[in-house]
C-alpha cells in the first residue's frame, strides 16, 4: 500500500478534513489521532501507519503540525 503525501491529488482534501477535525475535536499536541481517524475512514487505499510515520519524519508529531510542517 502507498502513503499519502503532499504530492497526492487527495492531499488538499485530506488537509481540509483534518482542519475541520481539529476545529471540532481539538489537537492534543501529542498524537496524530485526528489524522489517523480520517485516513482509516476516508482513505483506505493508503497505509495509515506508514503515512503517520511519514508525517513524523516531516515534523508532524501532532495533527496541527501536519498542517503547519508537512503541508508545505
Ligand atoms: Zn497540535
Amino acid at each position: 500500500m502507498q502513503i499519502l503525501t503532499p504530492k497526492d491529488p487527495e492531499w488538499k482534501q485530506f488537509c481540509g478534513k483534518l482542519n475541520d477535525a481539529i476545529h471540532e475535536n481539538g489537537c492534543d499536541s501529542m498524537t496524530l489521532k485526528n489524522s489517523d481517524t480520517i485516513l482509516r475512514r476516508d482513505y483506505p487505499q493508503y497505509d495509515s501507519d506508514a503515512t503517520l510515520g511519514y508525517f513524523r519524519e516531516h515534523n508532524g508529531f501532532c495533527d496541527c503540525e501536519v498542517l503547519m510542517n508537512v503541508d508545505g
